[in-house]
């Protein structure tokens, strides 16, 4: 069934334990994402049957799987921790399909040598939660790991009250993370570092020549990922190096959350308490953790003095490519593609977070001429719409990347109410009008509203 190829698990030892997923004890499909199986060459029909639910829930292992827990490090909110690990990931191995090498790994599959005091489980909530704004992304073009698969595991998994457990299948391009380099560089393991380094190289970098092209390739990616998601009004909320991959990707829909009024402060994350990763933040941490990806490669990179320079040099980079794709997106939003006019984005911009402006509706609101609905102060507004159709913005450009739909929290928490009671209707329907982000359909509609007062979601939870 899975072509399995595993070269993670062919590094040496310390790179991570063998340990199988924990059985579930009454496994039952939540979701399966049909289309991505077969982008995979995965038959769905195989996947959706008994053996294949026993395997997306741990309960049975596929022919060519090497189930590994991987070994990583991190800042967690800038403290060091020396050692995490997936303590409730186990990688099945990796597929290849045309689109390349990816990774099958059962999120809440049980503890591992690294669960510390976790239980290893993961419930329904986050794992619908996970699936639904992944794919939204992928819908959207942001890279990102996606959802195969949402299995309930039939098991009661304890936070603060008794939930119902569940397993996400997750689908990346790999998950090594910035704290994967941190785990052997704080064990001076310099050996283990150049083998991850090649390791990585071969399969996300394969043109750059060493270290120091690696760092700047992922500093290139990184920047255009948080652009994307800074285009989307998305905030990540748990930005520790640890949760940022290597291969650019948006990884660990923890405690994320779209924006529904516009402020460049938001926060929703719970964990969050100094606001650390606040959607404004966003891109000054990209660049730290980078900084701290290139601490690791330091020593792979020759003389030391020549090193910090070079590394330092390539960490730098970040803010001019971010600001330029900064400016591509943001112009693109408003339909101006070649050189966008900066203050005119920001003038927007500051009107939205003074009036509180939906973010989602203003910008597909341009299109529609309902952006004016979200501001209070209309003669502003129309002051700011006369100059920007003096630009003559491309209507067209516009409804391609403006969606009419965000995956907004009120609403990710009603379907995920609903499926704990067993109707998983909601869920559905919600997954489907996402990943059709620009689709307009009269019964989609009011997924495009704001939340009214008492559905505001001010939290978000991990
Ligand atoms: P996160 O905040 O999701 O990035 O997780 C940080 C670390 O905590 C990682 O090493 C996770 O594997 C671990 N972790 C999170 N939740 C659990 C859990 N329920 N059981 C065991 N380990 C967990
Ligand atoms: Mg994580
Ligand atoms: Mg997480």
């Amino acid at each position: 069934m899975f072509q399995f190829d595993n070269s993670y698990a062919r590094l040496p030892q310390g790179f991570f334990a063998r340990v199988a997923p924990t059985p579930a004890p009454a496994p039952e499909l939540l979701a399966l994402n049909a289309e991505l199986a077969a982008e995979l060459g995965l038959d769905a029909g195989w996947l959706g049957s008994d053996e294949g639910v026993a395997v997306l829930a741990g309960n049975a292992l596929p022919e060519g799987a090497e189930p590994i827990a991987q070994a990583y490090a991190g800042h967690q909110f800038g403290g060091f921790v020396p050692q995490l690990g997936d303590g409730r990931a186990v990688l099945l191995g990796e597929v290849r399909a045309p689109g390349g090498r990816f990774d099958i790994q059962l999120k809440g599959a049980g503890q591992t040598p690294f669960s510390r005091r976790g239980d290893g489980r993961a419930w329904v909530g986050p794992v619908l939660r996970e699936y639904l704004v992944s794919e939204f992304m992928a819908a959207m073009g942001v890279p990102t790991t996606r959802a195969l698969a949402a299995v309930a595991t039939g098991e009661t998994v304890y936070r603060e009250s008794g939930l119902p457990g569940a397993v996400l299948t997750r689908i990346a391009a790999s998950h090594i993370r910035v704290g994967t380099f941190q785990y052997f560089a704080v064990r001076d393991d310099k050996a283990a570092l150049q083998a991850l380094t090649d390791h990585v190289i071969a399969r996300h970098y394969p043109d750059a020549d060493g270290p120091l092209a690696l760092l700047e390739q992922v500093v290139a990616r990184q920047a255009e990922t948080i652009a994307a998601w800074m285009a989307l009004g998305f905030i990540h909320g748990v930005m520790n190096t640890d949760n940022m991959a290597i291969s650019g990707e948006t990884i660990d829909y923890g405690p994320c959350a779209f924006m529904d009024a516009y402020h460049p402060a938001t926060v929703f994350s719970s964990i969050d308490r100094q606001g650390r990763y606040a959607w404004a933040n966003q891109p000054q941490i990209a660049v730290w953790n980078l900084a701290q990806f290139a601490t690791c490669l330091i020593p792979l990179m020759g003389e030391e003095e020549a090193a910090v320079e070079a590394a330092t040099e390539a960490v730098h980079r970040f803010a001019p490519l971010y600001q330029a794709a900064w400016l591509r997106r943001f112009g693109e939003k408003l339909g101006i593609e070649g050189a966008p006019n900066r203050p005119l984005i920001e003038r927007l911009l500051t009107m939205m977070a003074e009036q509180r402006a939906d973010f989602t509706r203003t910008f597909r609101g341009l299109t529609e001429g309902t952006a004016r609905d979200e501001f209070t102060d209309r003669a502003a507004f129309d002051a700011w719409a006369a100059d920007w159709h003096a630009l003559s913005p491309d209507m067209g450009l516009m409804a391609r990347t403006n969606p009419r739909r965000i995956p907004r929290n009120h609403r990710i928490e009603q379907a995920i109410q609903a499926a704990v009671t067993g109707d998983l209707a909601p869920f559905r329907r919600l997954n489907e009008a996402l990943v059709h982000p620009f689709e307009a359909r009269a019964a989609w509609d009011e997924l495009s509203n704001a939340p009214l007062v008492q559905e505001i979601v001010h939290q978000t939870f991990c």
